[in-house]
């Protein structure tokens, strides 16, 4: 059945996304769902070797080479506030190449993976924007627009912004 994507509201915090109390928040995760640093480091340091052990299960099944960029999946939320942690795998910025549609992918398919578990609750962190080097106001752009665009039953979807310049970047685009 077609949702009504006007009924997500957008919401935008500054601060810890691994403090939120949402069903499901999203990690800028690299393809080896092994963990690394910035966003991913935070979750599984604060979420526990749950979420770790797995992610080293979806490696064995399914993700023998890696999460593809643009891609979404989910597995459990460990010790956060939440039920589930879908990793996506954002592009790295490239000066020379358009991989904005990568970028929006990431929204697109963490949402269709939300819907999937049916969460209600979404917390996003600004993909790409930190080790991956993406531009803060177009990251913003993207994400706004893509989830704007989106068809899901996703009643909040919330942007959780490190710092005040991310926030500024964002607040820029949805008010
Ligand atoms: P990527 O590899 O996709 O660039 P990063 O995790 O390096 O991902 O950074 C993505 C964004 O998340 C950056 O803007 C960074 O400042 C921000 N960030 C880092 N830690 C956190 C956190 N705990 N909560 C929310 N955002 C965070």
């Amino acid at each position: 059945m077609a949702h009504d994507g006007a009924m997500t509201t957008l919401t935008l915090v500054q601060g810890d996304i691994t403090a939120q109390h949402v069903d499901a928040l999203v990690n800028a995760a690299n393809s080896s769902l092994l963990g690394g640093g910035g966003v991913d480091g935070a979750i599984h340091r604060r979420g526990g070797p749950e979420i770790l052990d797995a992610c080293r299960d979806l490696r064995a099944s399914q993700y023998g080479k890696g999460l593809p960029t643009g891609r979404a999946v989910a597995t459990t939320a460990g010790r956060l506030d939440a039920r589930w942690v879908i990793h996506t795998v954002g592009p790295v910025w490239s000066a020379t190449e358009d991989r904005s549609g990568l970028l929006a992918s990431c929204y697109r398919e963490s949402l269709r993976v939300a819907d999937e578990l049916g969460a209600r609750t979404v917390a996003f962190p600004a993909i790409s924007t930190g080790v991956y080097r993406w531009p803060m106001d177009d990251a913003a752009r993207i994400a706004v627009e893509t989830v704007r665009a989106t068809d899901t039953a996703v009643e909040e979807v919330r942007f959780v912004l490190f710092d005040e310049p991310a926030y500024a970047a964002f607040t820029a685009r949805t008010g």
